[in-house]
């Protein structure tokens, strides 16, 4: 929770809520503001979106009747470039949440110093109770409500937490169909994380684990930790979990213990990261994998192990969640997987824990070497790709740990300091229109 008002977002009007997930995040980004000295007119400028589109259409499901969805799509900065960010499908999805993975996002992109700003969007809706006719009518439909406020240009929206490439290769088409791209060049890039035939990226899908993992190289080593011989937990296992963990079983690491939504399961010995990602495809989740033993949800954030991996949902990991957690770093490959209450709980007992605008920045990288990819009409390697991310992600993560070092403050901090750097530097280069 945020523990006080913040005096720029009490100026901003908003009634002091410490549960509420936007103003605990801008409270972070803000007190790094405060740590840097920042100009007032730049805290201000970042503690508001620039624009919050919330939109309502009917979609036709397969019974014949009508549903009426909301929908929503937060612009929050564009200093640096175009708006980008994912779009969620979760019947959990609101404003506020989504103003505030926007706002992440912004300091994400220019943590990694991309030419990029800051968006998300999102349907209330659970994807699950969806046909795929009904799915594809519903994003159609949404993409056409939105209209010219997304484009190649000017907002570049991603695959989030229920959604996936196939949906954003409609969401491109759509846009193309309504807004005559599909005669022009580059329509395709209003989307990334499209399927590889329609202009997506080599390494898009496992981008985000890769990314995590690229982070791990430099920051585990100084933590005495060797990825060969630790062992990890994991909470989610979707695309960021289960990426993550197929990529670090390529570097002997072992995976005890993972939990989703369907359930917890431990296996001290280790278990297959690959073969518990096919299972989980089979099966909707990890609940009855044979190679583990099921265990409930406390003792999974009970059990030891060297690094823990949130990739789930937000704010999983509250006070009583943080003083059971039993790991020597917490790498956040959800975005906010913590309440600021659970963060200091962890610095307390000594858990170094690694920021997630550094550590799940690896897909809007891949992502941005996507739209990249269809504006200039090329294909890179995957090897291409992935070189250049570890390049992007190894040297945002030295800016991380040389600003903790110098401002004597955490790896969040530091992160949000070194992305707030680089904002105030373009805006005292811009200044304020007009
Ligand atoms: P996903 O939909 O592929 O997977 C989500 C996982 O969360 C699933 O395994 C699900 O079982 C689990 N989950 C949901 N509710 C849970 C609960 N109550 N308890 C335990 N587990 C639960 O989503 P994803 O794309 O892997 O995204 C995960 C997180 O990473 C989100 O915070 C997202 O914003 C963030 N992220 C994703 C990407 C990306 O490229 N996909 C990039 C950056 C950040």
């Amino acid at each position: 929770m945020a523990s006080a008002p913040n005096t720029i977002l009490s100026e901003l009007g908003f009634r002091f809520d410490p549960n509420n997930l936007y103003q605990q995040t801008a409270t972070q980004v803000l007190a790094a503001a405060e740590l840097l000295d920042l100009p007032t007119f730049l805290q201000l400028i970042l503690a508001q979106p620039k624009n919050e589109l919330m939109v309502h259409f009917p979609v036709r499901m397969d019974s014949g009747s009508y549903k009426l969805f909301k929908g929503y799509r937060v612009q929050h900065n564009n200093l640096l470039g175009p708006y980008k960010g994912g779009m969620r499908f979760h019947p959990s999805v609101s404003l506020d949440d989504v103003k505030s993975l926007s706002l992440l996002m912004t300091m994400k992109c220019a943590l990694v110093r991309l030419p990029l700003g800051g968006g998300k969007g999102g349907v209330q809706v659970d994807p699950r109770q969806l046909s795929k006719g009904e799915m594809m009518r519903l994003t159609r439909r949404f993409t056409s409500a939105l209209g010219d406020n997304i484009g190649p240009d000017y907002d570049i929206p991603a695959p989030d937490v229920g959604t996936n490439a196939e949906i954003m290769g409609w969401m491109a088409d759509t846009y193309m169909n309504i807004t005559g791209r599909a005669q022009r060049s580059y329509g395709n890039a209003v989307v990334t994380g499209k399927p590889l035939a329609f202009g997506g990226s080599e390494g898009r899908e496992k981008a985000t684990g890769q990314g995590l993992v690229f982070v791990l190289e430099v920051m585990l080593p100084a933590m005495h930790i060797d990825p060969a011989k630790m062992t990890y937990s994991v909470i989610g296992y979707g695309n960021v979990g289960s990426w993550t963990a197929r990529l670090l079983k390529e570097r002997g690491s072992k995976l005890t213990a993972v939990l989703d939504h369907t359930g917890a399961i431990l296996n001290h010995s280790g278990m297959d990261a690959d073969e518990l990602a096919a299972y989980v495809q089979q099966n909707g989740g990890v609940k009855g994998y044979a190679d583990a033993e099921a265990i409930d949800t406390d003792t999974f954030y009970k059990h030891e192990v060297d690094v823990m991996i949130p990739a789930a949902l937000e704010q999983m990991i509250d006070e009583s969640r943080g003083s059971q957690i039993n790991c020597k770093v917490l790498a956040e490959g959800a975005n906010a997987p913590c309440t600021p209450l659970a963060d200091r709980m962890l610095e307390q007992r000594g858990v170094q824990v690694l920021p997630a605008i550094l550590c799940n920045a690896g897909g809007v990288t891949v992502s941005y070497f996507e739209w990249k990819q269809n504006r200039q009409a090329e294909r890179w390697s995957a090897q291409k790709v992935d070189d250049e991310l570890r390049r992007l992600m190894h040297a945002a993560a030295d800016r991380v740990t040389d600003l903790a070092k110098e401002k004597k403050c955490d790896m969040r901090a530091a992160a949000y300091c070194s992305a707030l750097q680089y904002l105030d530097e373009v805006y005292e280069i811009r200044g304020v229109f007009p």
